[in-house]
C-alpha cells in the first residue's frame, strides 16, 4: 500500500463501495473490466443497488433507514434536538446507459461516510441529518426524469404511472413488482419548514476542475436552459447549374446560425450554446439544400443571462433568414429556470473547502441535478468533485481518485460541524 492510499481512508472506502455497487447492471454481463454499467428505474439491478445502500446505511450507524414508495433509500442520523430543522442531502443511484460509477452515487457515499465517522467519534449533531439515495434522475427507462427528488417536492406526476418502457412494462407495473404503492408517493412530499436546506455532492461531469488542477469546486448556480428545434427552408436546386449568387441554401443558413451561437456565447465566460443537430432531409451531394433542420441548446447561470442569449440568437436567426431569402420555423421544446445556490449554504461550502486546505474555486453547474428539484422547496447548494480523465462523464471512462474523494468527505464533515457549532445566521433563516 502506498502512502497516498493510507492517507485517504474515506476515499478508498468510497471507491471500493462504488465498485461493489457497479456490479449490479441491467446490461447483459460481459467479461472483463469493460462490462457496461446501466441501472434504470426499478429493474432487478436497481433494486439490488437499493438493498446494498440500505444495508450500508445500517452498517454506518444511521438511526433510521428504509426504502420509500418511489424507491428512494432514506437514512436519518438523529440529532440531539428532534425539533431542530433538518439538513437534507443526497443524490441519485440510477445511471444512464453505459455509465460511469460515480455520477450521483458519490453524493450518497460521501454523507454516508460522514455519518460513519460521526458515529466513530461518538458525536451527535444538534439537528437530524437526512440522507437520500434518489431512485431516479436520468429518465432512461420511462419518459420521466427526477422521479426520486420530484417526489420530495410534490412533483411526482401520477400520469407517469401509465408510461411504458421499451418492453411495454408500465411504471405502475414496475412499482407493483418492486413492492411500491403508488398511492403512498404523494405523502413523501417534505414540509420545507422542517428543513434548513439541501446540499448535494456531485462529480463535476466536465473538464473545468481537471484543467484547473483543483480537487473541489463550490457551485454558484445550476444553469438555466432553453431548447428549440427548428427548420430553415430555401430552394433545393441543381448544385452544378445554380450560380452562387442565386441560391437560397438552407444548410448554410443554419451553419451561419451555429457560428453566431458560438460567437455570442463566448462573449460571457459562463454561457454555453450548442447547435447539436443539423440535418438536411433527403440531402444529395449534387443538390443545394432546400431544407435544414436544427436544434438549439442555450444555458446560463441566471435566467436573465439565458433570456438575453436566447433573444440575441433568435434575432440573428431572423436576420440570417431575411438576408438569405429563407423561411424558418422554430419551436421551444424545453425551458428550465436557473437554480442559484443559497448564499449562506454556499458560504458554508466555501469555509469547508478552505478548511481542507484545497484552493477555493467557484463554478456553475452546466448539467441538471437533484438539487435543481429541491430548489423548488428549500435553499440548496452543491459541491463539485473533480473528475479525472478530463472530467468525462456519462461514460465508463468516468473516474475520480481517492485523494479528492477524501477531501470531499472532510469538507462534508466540516460543513456539518459548522452547522452544529455556529448558530444559523439571519440569512440561513431568511
Ligand atoms: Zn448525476
Amino acid at each position: 500500500m502506498t502512502s497516498s492510499e493510507c492517507a485517504a481512508p474515506f476515499g478508498d472506502a468510497i471507491l471500493a463501495r462504488a465498485d461493489v455497487l457497479a456490479r449490479h447492471s441491467d446490461a447483459a454481463a460481459s467479461d472483463g473490466a469493460s462490462r457496461p454499467l446501466t441501472v434504470t428505474y426499478l429493474t432487478e439491478a436497481h433494486r439490488a443497488c437499493a438493498a446494498d445502500l440500505l444495508q450500508w446505511m445500517r452498517d454506518d450507524g444511521f438511526d433510521e433507514a428504509g426504502i420509500d414508495a418511489v424507491g428512494n433509500v432514506v437514512g436519518v442520523l438523529r440529532g440531539i434536538d428532534p425539533t431542530a430543522p433538518r439538513l437534507l442531502t443526497g443524490s441519485h443511484y440510477d445511471t444512464v446507459r453505459n455509465a460511469g460509477r460515480y455520477d450521483g452515487r458519490l453524493g450518497i457515499f460521501v454523507p454516508m461516510a460522514s455519518v460513519a465517522e460521526l458515529r466513530r467519534q461518538g458525536r451527535r449533531l444538534p439537528f437530524d441529518l437526512e440522507v437520500v439515495g434518489f431512485a431516479e434522475e436520468e429518465g432512461q427507462r420511462f419518459a420521466a426524469t427526477f422521479i426520486g427528488s420530484g417526489a420530495l417536492v410534490g412533483q411526482f406526476d401520477p400520469a407517469w404511472l401509465a408510461l411504458a418502457d421499451a418492453d411495454g412494462v408500465t411504471m405502475r407495473e414496475a412499482m407493483r413488482v418492486a413492492g411500491h404503492d403508488p398511492a403512498a408517493v404523494a405523502a413523501l412530499k417534505r414540509d420545507p419548514a422542517r428543513y434548513r436546506g439541501f446540499v448535494e455532492v456531485h462529480i463535476e461531469q466536465g473538464p473545468v476542475l481537471s484543467n484547473a488542477q483543483l480537487p473541489l469546486g463550490v457551485v454558484t448556480a445550476i444553469n438555466g436552459s432553453v431548447r428549440f428545434v427548428g427548420e430553415m427552408t430555401g430552394v433545393a436546386c441543381h448544385a452544378g447549374t445554380t450560380p452562387m449568387g442565386q441560391r437560397r441554401d438552407a444548410a448554410t443558413g443554419v451553419a451561419e446560425l451555429a457560428l453566431y451561437v458560438e460567437r455570442r456565447a463566448v462573449q460571457a465566460p459562463l454561457l454555453v450554446g450548442t447547435v447539436g443537430q443539423m440535418h438536411v432531409p433527403d440531402g444529395s451531394i449534387n443538390v443545394v439544400p432546400g431544407r435544414c433542420r436544427f436544434s438549439l441548446d442555450l444555458r446560463a447561470p441566471s435566467d436573465d443571462l439565458r433570456d438575453a442569449l436566447a433573444s440575441d440568437v433568435l434575432a440573428e436567426l431572423s436576420a440570417i433568414t431575411v438576408r438569405r431569402g429563407l423561411d424558418y420555423t422554430l419551436k421551444e421544446t424545453m425551458r428550465a429556470s436557473a437554480a442559484p445556490s443559497d448564499p449562506a449554504l454556499q458560504a458554508r461550502w466555501e469555509r469547508a473547502v478552505a478548511a481542507t486546505g484545497a484552493p477555493l474555486f467557484h463554478l456553475p453547474s452546466g448539467a441538471g441535478h437533484d438539487a435543481m428539484k429541491l430548489h423548488a422547496a428549500m435553499p440548496q447548494a452543491m459541491l463539485f468533485v473533480r473528475g479525472d480523465n478530463d472530467g468525462i462523464s456519462h461514460s465508463p471512462l468516468e473516474a475520480i481518485n481517492a485523494a479528492d474523494t477524501q477531501l470531499a468527505v472532510e469538507a462534508f464533515l466540516h460543513f456539518l460541524v459548522q452547522l452544529a457549532e455556529q448558530p444559523p445566521t439571519s440569512q440561513d433563516l431568511g
